[in-house]
């Protein structure tokens, strides 16, 4: 993950095969990986050690969980965590709770209108009754 205090983090792409339960150390699936130590270090949790994938949050709200509060701060865990993990330290060190999940890149058309004719309003996040 980056974790440059000013930018966004992004963990890495790859994660560990999905239905592995704390998979250290074992077979990734990843070609030419036979350890977890051998896999992208990024598709591990560092505090947990199950699978990571790519995520992130801004980074003011990344710092004062993982930072200590403090954008210098020194950061735990190799930055590397999982979100659930992140969400953990956060509600356990009073920085956040009731968390909102959303994907950047979506693979499939999202229905966006309800049976009975109700939209979809992203920005408020709540199905609305049409204009
Ligand atoms: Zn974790």
């Amino acid at each position: 993950m980056s974790t440059e205090p000013d930018g966004s983090m992004i963990s890495g792409a790859r994660g560990i095969e999905d239905g592995q339960e704390n998979p250290a150390p074992a077979t990734t699936g990843l070609a030419g990986s036979t350890t977890r130590a051998a896999a992208d270090p990024e598709s591990w949790c560092h505090r947990c050690g199950g699978p990571n994938r790519s995520w992130h949050v801004p980074s003011p709200l990344w710092n004062a969980v993982m930072r200590g509060g403090s954008i210098n701060g020194e950061e735990e865990y190799s930055g590397i965590v999982c979100p659930t993990c992140f969400m953990v330290l956060a509600e356990e060190r009073g920085v956040g709770e009731a968390w909102r999940l959303d994907a950047r890149v979506v693979h499939v058309e999202l229905e966006l209108t309800t049976p009975s004719g109700r939209v979809w309003d992203a920005e408020a996040d709540l199905w609305r009754e049409p204009a």
